[in-house]
């Protein structure tokens, strides 16, 4: 064992025994009764992949948890039979999942220039801030989705899961059609104009740049500050079609800051646009250029597949240690990954206050107050630590996810009256 996994193996069954919201993450689950059908698959220390468990009830989830204490949890899909009473033969069909959503932060290492590979800082978190907000605004304004879970993986990217039934029963196909409908940065490293829109633009994708327009200029061209050197100013003016690249060329390179490349370059385009020297099909390039910097680049593989697993929330980083938790869409410019709380904090936070609470039981005690210090109300374990926020946003989640499906069952009972 690495002296990284010595010290998962130490102090997660301390997580899973203490902290672990499993009862709310059996709740998330168990929607019309399908949790017994549900794929869940555990990675345990070693590299050792566990896929097809099963769990009748909760009980036997977490007894199952706390012999394993899985580094990671993963979630598919809810299948016809249970999955863990498959045969080798038989064929699993899966029949609902959460429409689901993963955006990676190493798909932008071509245009962030503030961290690379692993690394997240609260200047590439805005790439996630601009993501998750499109992504909201279309999932509910396009789709009519209510019950929207955003998650932070834990390392470099953040999870999205639409939890509204007509969601869960999507098929393959409608999950492609959505995926697809959200797709526009297209190609990978190789691509190097990764956007193509059509001379109309589509009212979402007018919603998205209005979205980037708050970001744009103070987060990708002054903070990434993307024109800022010779090889970032060749790359942006690699994305612009050689008919007209020369006139952006020329004016641009008089300038050093990226700020000012960008405003010549706006200028530039305002005065070909003038004069009709802009074809086309190239009309709407500055639309293009914007979406190309800070449009979400999804992994649709993850969307497109019924059972494709998923991370669960509250699973343990293997790398970092972080805990995988959901974030307030409404405060995502606010909300800082670095100081998400990690295993070793929350241990330590647990023992701190465990420490403190026994002082002062022990000074209630030589006072003579031993009612008050044996009358004390025992207090659930992750209230005494960083993870409160988060399990209290999951449980808000929950309610009225819960509250919603209670209403559309009482629904279902009166036109069934009828
Ligand atoms: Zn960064």
């Amino acid at each position: 064992m690495t002296s990284e996994e010595n010290y998962l193996a130490e102090l997660l069954p301390l997580y899973y025994k203490r902290l672990f919201p499993s009862r709310q993450i059996y709740q998330w689950l168990s929607n019309d009764d399908t949790f017994s059908r549900r794929e869940i698959s555990f990675t345990l220390i070693g590299d050792i992949y566990i896929r097809f468990l099963s769990f009748n009830s909760h009980e036997e989830f977490v007894n199952e948890l706390h012999k394993k204490f899985p580094l990671k949890i993963d979630i598919g899909a809810v299948y016809i039979t249970k999955p863990k009473d498959r045969t080798p033969l038989g064929v699993l069909t899966p029949v609902s999942k959460e429409l689901v959503f993963d955006i990676d932060m190493t798909d932008y290492d071509d245009i962030r220039t503030c961290c690379s590979g692993a690394d997240v800082c609260y200047k590439c978190w805005k790439f996630m801030a601009i993501a998750s907000k499109i992504l909201e605004a279309s999932l509910r304004e396009d789709f009519g989705f209510k019950h929207i879970l955003w998650i932070f993986s834990g390392r470099r990217g953040i999870h999205c899961w639409v939890c509204d039934v007509q969601a869960q029963n999507f098929n393959d196909n409608i999950r492609s059609a959505v995926a697809e409908y959200l797709q526009i940065v297209r190609g990978g490293v190789n691509t190097t104009k990764k956007v193509q829109l059509p001379t109309n633009i589509h009212p979402s994708v007018m919603r998205a740049l209005s979205i980037i327009d708050h970001y744009f200029v103070e987060a990708i061209i002054k903070e990434q500050d993307i024109l800022g050197t010779e090889d970032r100013l060749n790359n942006f003016l690699a994305i612009i079609d050689e008919i007209i690249r020369g006139y952006f060329a020329d004016n641009m390179k008089k300038f050093h800051t990226s700020e000012e490349r960008w405003n010549s370059f706006e200028s530039t385009f305002g005065n070909l646009q003038q004069k009709n020297q802009v074809p086309r099909n190239l009309r709407n390039l500055k639309e293009e250029i914007k979406l190309h910097y800070s449009y979400p680049r999804l992994d649709i593989n993850v969307t497109k597949g019924l059972n494709h697993l998923l991370k669960a929330p509250f699973c343990v980083h293997p790398n970092t240690g972080k805990i995988c938790v959901p974030f307030n869409i409404k405060s995502v410019d606010h909300f800082d990954p670095s100081i998400v709380p990690d295993l070793r904090m929350l241990i330590n936070e647990i023992n701190e206050y465990d420490q403190k609470t026994k002082d002062q039981e022990q000074t209630l005690i030589s006072n003579n107050d031993h009612d008050i210090a044996t009358n004390k109300v025992r207090i659930k374990d992750f209230k005494k630590t960083s993870l409160l926020k988060p399990v209290m946003l999951f449980t808000e989640f929950l309610r009225s996810l819960e509250k919603n499906s209670k209403r559309k069952r009482d629904e279902d009972i009166d036109e069934s009256m009828f």
